[in-house]
């Protein structure tokens, strides 16, 4: 299983451009005008000897301002579930706008591992980085050090940019790659609603807590913790609850 790392940001950030990029072939369609609707793009890459597979949220967007944001929205959310690690790319020429605020909302709600990408930063000097990024540490972003001036159709910066991808990626996803060194044990945890399911995966994350990790599925009810324990993996998985039908 190699790590997922979705390019999420409103349209004509730079997400095509950085993702080719990094893909190292020009795989994505760089568009500059209005008009045209595509897919998601996957692609595998490889950075310092670990696989990844990355996802461009295609797509520019037509109409008007609530069906874009609804239709970034979609592709967005569509992406950022399939992720492991979420590179949140921005336009530094421009600044940030509403709908990059719009889209720093939802990736936060993700609970995943964010790389902020303040793409387009061609002329960007060491000494003057802090000013420049000043109006994006604004947007609440959680930590300045996930956020990386970055000139995408230069290749300036990329390389920190995959390095922070790496620092990122949860550890289960190196561990689980080790077979046999350690085995993860599933344990379910079953109830009626609200017995305090959850409150017990919590209290026992909380506790001795090396790495706790939550992701939300999809398609199942089920929200799997991960929890370290000594040398030991454990995934809580913890269901909706049992509910009789009708
Ligand atoms: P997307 O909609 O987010 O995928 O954006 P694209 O990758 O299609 O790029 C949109 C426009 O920004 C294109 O005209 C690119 O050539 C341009 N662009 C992308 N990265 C950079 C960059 O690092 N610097 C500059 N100056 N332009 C860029
Ligand atoms: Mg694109």
């Amino acid at each position: 299983m190699e790590p997922v790392i979705a390019i999420v940001g409103r349209p004509n950030v730079g997400k095509s451009t950085l993702f080719n990029r990094i893909v190292g072939r020009r795989q994505a369609i760089v568009n500059d005008t209005a008009g045209v609707t595509r897919d998601r793009h996957y692609a595998n890459a490889d950075w310092r000897g670990q696989k990844l597979i990355l996802i461009d949220t295609g797509g520019i967007a037509v109409g008007d301002v609530k069906s874009i944001q609804s239709f970034i929205k979609k592709q967005t959310m569509a992406a950022i579930t399939e992720a492991d690690v979420i590179v949140c790319v921005f336009d530094g020429r421009e600044g940030p706008t509403t709908l990059d605020e719009h889209i720093i909302e939802l990736v936060r709600k993700a609970n995943k591992p964010v790389i902020y990408a303040i793409n387009k930063s061609d002329q960007m000097q060491k000494s003057t980085t802090d000013t420049y990024l000043a109006p994006f540490y604004e947007l609440g972003i959680p930590s300045k050090a996930n956020i990386f001036p970055v000139s995408s159709e230069h290749g300036r910066g990329v390389d920190d940019i995959l390095d922070a991808v790496l620092a990122n990626i949860p550890k289960e996803e190196k561990i689980t790659e080790d077979a046999g060194l350690s085995a993860v044990t599933r344990i379910a945890v079953i109830g009626r609603p609200n017995a305090g399911k959850s409150t017990l995966i919590n209290r026992l994350a909380g506790t001795e807590r090396v790495i706790a990790h939550e992701m939300a599925g999809t398609t199942r009810d089920c929200i799997d913790v991960h929890i370290s324990y000594g040398d030991r993996k454990y995934v809580f998985v913890d269901t909706a609850g049992l509910k009789k039908k009708g």
